[in-house]
C-alpha cells in the first residue's frame, strides 16, 4: 500500500478541522448560512495555513444537499459525487506549472455547462500569482461576467503580484499563521491517532519548527515518525531538524552574551565542522535568546509554555539571570534578521561569523542600555542640584512660558516666521532684562530688519508675563550656566564637543 502523508490524511474534511481560522471559517458559515455566496473570492496566506483545504471544503459545502452546521455532510449525493477526485464540477489548476493564457481558456472552456450534480462549479486556482498578464487578463473576462453557476476561489502565498483588477472583483480573505500550540494539540491528536508513541516538548519543537504552516510541521511529523522509529523524543526531532545540540549552543550563545568573541568564533568552528548549517544555527540563536526573555518575564512558568526541557532549561535561566533585557532583545534581533540574509547568500559562513561578533560588541540595543544608565545618573544629579538649592529651573520655566505668550502674539501680528525662528531659543529673565540669545545665523539676518526688532519688542511690550523688562539680544555663547557645564561634561562629554 503507498503510504499517504500525515497531512494529506490528516487533511480536514469539515470547517470544525480546520485550525487557526476561525475568522475566515464564520465568515464563510454565515455566508452559506444565508445564500449569499460571491462568485470569486481570494485566499491569501503563508504556505501550509489550510487556503487549499478551506476552498474544497467550501466547493463541497456549497454543493451539499445536507450540509451540517455549515459543513459538507459527506453522505449525501453531491458529497460523494465530489469525493471523487476526478469529478466535473470542482475544478482544481495549479498555476504554478499551468500559467499561459492557453491554460485558463482550457479551464474555463466549459464553464457555460451547468453543473453535473449540484448547483455550483467551483474553480479553484492554486498560486495563482504565477499566471502571465495575458492569463490574467483571460480569467479577468471571465470574474467580469460568471455564469451564475461559477464559483471561482484564487488562492495565492504572493497577493501583492496579483493585478489590482483581479482584487477589485474578489473577496478576500487573509489566512494567518497557525499558533504553535494549535499546531501542537493536531500533532498530538494524530500521534494518538497512529498510535505512536511522543514526549511532549518533541510535539512542541515539531510545531513551533512549522513556523505557523500546518504542513510544513505535519511534514516533519512524519519525518520524525519514520526517524524516531515509533518513539518521537526531543533529542530524535533536534536531529532530524539537524539542530544544534542545545547544550553546544548555549555554550555559544554565553560566548555572544558575555561578548567574548575568541570563545564564540571557537564554538561556530567547532560546531561548523560538525557539519552545522549556519542558517539553521541562526535560527537556534534567536530562538533561543527569544526564549531567554521568556524566562526573564516568567521564570518556571516559562518553562512549561515552551516545553523548554530541564537540562536545556538550567542553561537558559543563567543566561537570563546574567544579562539584560536589552542585551538579550539585541542578540535575538542581530540573528533573527541574519536568518533572512542568509538565504540569498553564497558566502554564509562569513556573514554568520560576522554577525556573531557584531552580536559580541553589542548592538544598538546595548548602546541604549548604556544611554538609559547615564539617563539615570544625570536624573540623580539633577535631583541632588535642585535640592542642594538650584534656584535656577523655575526662573528658566518662567521665562519660557512668558516668551511662549510674546511668541504667539508676535505670530498672531503676521510675524510668523519670525516667532517660528525665535519659538525654542534660548533666554534669560532677570530683574530688569530679559536676554534673548540670538540661536543662528537666520535669525540673526531676521533681527538685522529694524521693523522685526520693533515687532519683537512690541510684543514684549504687549505680555504681562514679560512685567515691563527690557529686550536684550545677545549672540548666543556662553548660555551653559557655570553650575550645569561640569555635569553636562560628565554624562555627554566623550560624546558631545561642548564650547
Ligand atoms: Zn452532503
Amino acid at each position: 500500500m503507498a503510504y499517504t502523508s500525515l497531512y494529506r490524511r490528516y487533511r480536514p474534511d469539515t470547517f470544525e478541522g480546520v485550525i487557526g481560522q476561525d475568522h475566515i471559517v464564520r465568515t464563510l458559515k454565515n455566508q452559506l448560512a444565508s445564500g449569499n455566496i460571491g462568485h470569486a473570492y481570494i485566499f491569501t496566506g503563508t504556505r501550509g495555513t489550510g487556503k487549499t483545504s478551506v476552498a474544497k471544503i467550501f466547493a463541497r459545502a456549497v454543493n451539499c444537499m445536507h450540509p451540517v452546521d455549515g459543513s459538507p455532510c459527506g453522505e449525501c449525493d453531491c458529497c460523494k459525487e465530489l469525493a471523487r477526485p476526478n469529478n466535473f464540477d470542482i475544478i482544481e489548476m495549479d498555476a504554478a506549472s499551468n500559467n499561459r493564457v492557453e491554460d485558463i481558456r482550457e479551464l474555463i472552456d466549459k464553464i457555460g455547462f451547468a453543473p453535473t450534480v449540484g448547483k455550483y462549479k467551483v474553480y479553484i486556482v492554486d498560486e495563482v500569482h504565477m499566471l502571465s498578464a495575458s492569463a490574467f487578463n483571460a480569467l479577468l473576462k471571465t470574474l467580469e461576467e460568471p455564469p451564475a453557476h461559477a464559483i471561482f476561489i484564487l488562492a495565492t502565498t504572493e497577493i501583492h503580484k496579483i493585478p489590482a483588477t483581479i482584487l477589485s472583483r474578489c473577496l478576500r480573505f487573509d489566512f494567518r499563521l497557525v499558533p504553535t500550540k494549535l499546531i501542537a494539540e493536531r500533532i498530538r491528536f494524530i500521534f494518538d491517532d497512529i498510535q505512536v508513541k511522543y514526549q511532549p516538548e518533541a510535539v512542541t519543537l515539531i510545531a513551533s519548527a512549522g513556523g505557523g504552516s500546518v504542513r510544513d510541521a505535519l511534514s516533519l511529523a512524519d519525518m520524525c515518525v519514520s526517524y524516531c522509529d515509533g518513539n518521537v523524543t526531543y533529542d530524535g526531532v533536534l536531529e532530524v531538524l539537524g539542530a544544534s545540540d542545545p547544550e553546544r549552543l548555549c555554550a555559544l550563545a554565553g560566548c555572544i552574551a558575555e561578548g567574548n568573541v575568541d570563545g564564540a568564533l571557537k564554538e561556530i568552528a567547532s560546531l561548523c565542522d560538525l557539519g552545522k548549517n549556519v542558517s539553521i544555527l541562526a535560527n537556534d540563536l534567536a530562538n533561543l535568546f527569544r526564549n531567554v526573555l521568556y524566562i526573564k518575564h516568567l521564570g518556571e512558568e516559562a518553562k512549561e509554555m515552551l516545553s523548554i526541557p530541564d537540562g536545556v532549561y538550567d542553561g537558559l535561566k543563567q543566561l537570563a539571570d546574567k544579562h539584560s533585557v536589552q542585551r538579550c532583545l539585541g542578540i535575538m534581533k542581530i540573528f533573527s534578521k541574519l536568518e533572512g540574509e542568509l538565504r540569498y547568500s553564497s558566502q554564509r559562513r562569513i556573514l554568520f561569523e560576522a554577525a556573531a561578533v557584531q552580536a559580541c560588541y553589542g548592538d544598538e540595543a546595548s548602546r541604549t542600555d548604556e544611554l538609559a544608565a547615564r539617563v539615570a545618573r544625570l536624573e540623580k544629579a539633577m535631583a541632588a542640584l535642585r535640592k542642594s538649592g538650584f534656584e535656577r529651573t523655575p526662573a528658566i520655566m518662567d521665562a519660557k512660558q512668558a516668551w511662549i505668550h510674546t511668541a504667539s502674539r508676535l505670530n498672531a501680528k503676521g510675524y510668523s516666521l519670525l516667532a517660528s525662528c525665535l519659538r525654542d531659543v534660548k533666554m534669560e529673565m532677570t530683574e530688569t532684562e530679559f536676554v534673548i540669545y540670538i540661536p543662528d545665523v537666520a535669525s540673526k539676518k531676521m533681527l538685522d530688519v529694524k521693523s522685526n526688532v520693533d515687532a519683537v519688542m512690541e510684543a514684549v511690550a504687549d505680555t504681562p508675563e514679560m512685567g515691563g523688562r527690557t529686550v536684550v539680544f545677545k549672540e548666543e555663547t556662553h548660555v551653559a550656566s557655570d553650575v550645569a557645564l561640569p555635569f553636562v561634561r560628565d554624562m555627554f562629554g566623550k560624546y558631545v564637543d561642548i564650547k
